[in-house]
Order: C-alpha cells, then structure tokens, then sequence
C-alpha cells in the first residue's frame, strides 16, 4: 500500500489523486451528524469562537424535516381536517353532502411542503463554509481521532468529559435497614 501523505491544517487541505491518500484536518471540535443537533451544535462552537467541522454521511435535511416530525404532522393535519369536518353540528355548521378525501392530494401536499421545509434546513447547511463541512460516515479511531469514509482522518482538540450522573450508593447497612 503507498503511503498516505497527511496534511495537518484544515486550511490547506491538498485534494490528491493518489490511492490511500488521506486528508487530514485538525479542528477544535467535530460534530458527527448534521441533524437537529448537530447542527445546532456545530453553531454553538463557532459561536464560542471554535474552529468545527461537521460530518454527514446522509443526505442533508434532518430526520425532523426529512420523514419525522415534520411530514408526520403534515399527515396529522390532514387527518384532523378531515375528522373536524365530521363533528361540526354541534356548532349549528352543517356540511351537507359527501365528504370525499383525495389520498394522493394529501400525500402531494405532504410532500411539497416537507420538500420546502427541507429546502430551509439544506440551504442552511450549505451557508457553512465548505472547508467546515465533511461528507461520509465518521468511525472513531480513539478519543479525539475520526476516520471519514476512510478518505479523511480529522482530529479534535479534545473530548471534553461526559458528565458522570451522580447517584448515591446505598451502602450495604441502608440497603438492608
Ligand atoms: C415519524 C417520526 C415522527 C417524529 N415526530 C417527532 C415529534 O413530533 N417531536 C419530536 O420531538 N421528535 C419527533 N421525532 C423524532 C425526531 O425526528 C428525532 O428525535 C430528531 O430528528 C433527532 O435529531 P438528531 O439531530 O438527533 O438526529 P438526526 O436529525 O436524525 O440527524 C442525525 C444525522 O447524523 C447522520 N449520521 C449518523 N451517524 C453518522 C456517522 N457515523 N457519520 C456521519 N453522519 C452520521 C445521519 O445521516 C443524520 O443525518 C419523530 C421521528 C419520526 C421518525
């Protein structure tokens, strides 16, 4: 295997046509994932003044806007129109004739508004600078080292600790009492 040049700074990152060649970018902080978090993340850093990079092996958008929380009210809504229009009467509101739900008029709007909600969270994504965004899978490597796609190693200052929980152990005198 030829050996792989490595390049330390993420500002003057080579693209080489090499085999095995691997970049490598040194951050302060990588965030895996541009979801909700991640990219909420990702913002925090910079705006604690953080050299970041944030890594999405997926396509952009989030889970939220792409198929979860978002679509699923959209079809929620559908849903409640179509119930509301049920139980008017009490209200003197009389709807007169048959009520006919079009499936795929629901499921084309569902859709058109969640293509615009993603449209939002993409052209987001893509106001980050391109140097700050890496596209692949991250693997770790050890505490402070990502393996992307096996095309680029990117290393982070630190991790910081994961705060323990705190929880009181009950001696075995109070277990027993
Ligand atoms: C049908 C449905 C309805 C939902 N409704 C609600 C709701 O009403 N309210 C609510 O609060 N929540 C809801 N959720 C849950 C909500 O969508 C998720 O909790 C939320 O989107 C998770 O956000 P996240 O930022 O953690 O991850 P995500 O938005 O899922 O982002 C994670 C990203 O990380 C990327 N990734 C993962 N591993 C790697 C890796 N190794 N390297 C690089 N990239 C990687 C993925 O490709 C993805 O893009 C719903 C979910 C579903 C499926």
């Amino acid at each position: 295997m030829p050996s792989s040049p490595l390049i330390e700074s993420r500002f003057d990152a080579i693209k080489t046509e090499e085999p095995y060649a691997m970049t490598t970018i040194q951050t302060d902080v990588a965030v895996i994932g541009a979801g909700t978090a991640g990219l909420a993340a990702y913002r925090a850093a910079i705006a604690a003044g953080k050299r970041a990079v944030i890594i999405e092996g997926g396509p952009y958008g989030t889970t939220c806007a792409r198929v979860g929380c978002m679509p699923s009210k959209l079809l929620i809504a559908a849903a409640e129109a179509a119930h509301e229009l049920r139980h008017t009467a009490p209200f003197g509101v009389h709807v007169d004739g048959q009520i006919r739900i079009d499936g795929r008029e629901v499921m084309a709007r569902v859709r058109s508004e969640r293509d615009r909600f993603v449209g939002f969270v993409v052209r987001g994504v893509e106001n980050i600078p391109e140097a700050d965004r890496i596209r692949g899978y991250a693997r770790f490597i050890d505490n402070t080292t990502l393996e992307v796609d096996g095309q680029t190693t990117v290393r982070a200052s630190r991790v910081p600790p994961v705060p323990r929980r705190r929880c009181r152990r009950r001696s075995r005198r109070s277990a027993t009492a």
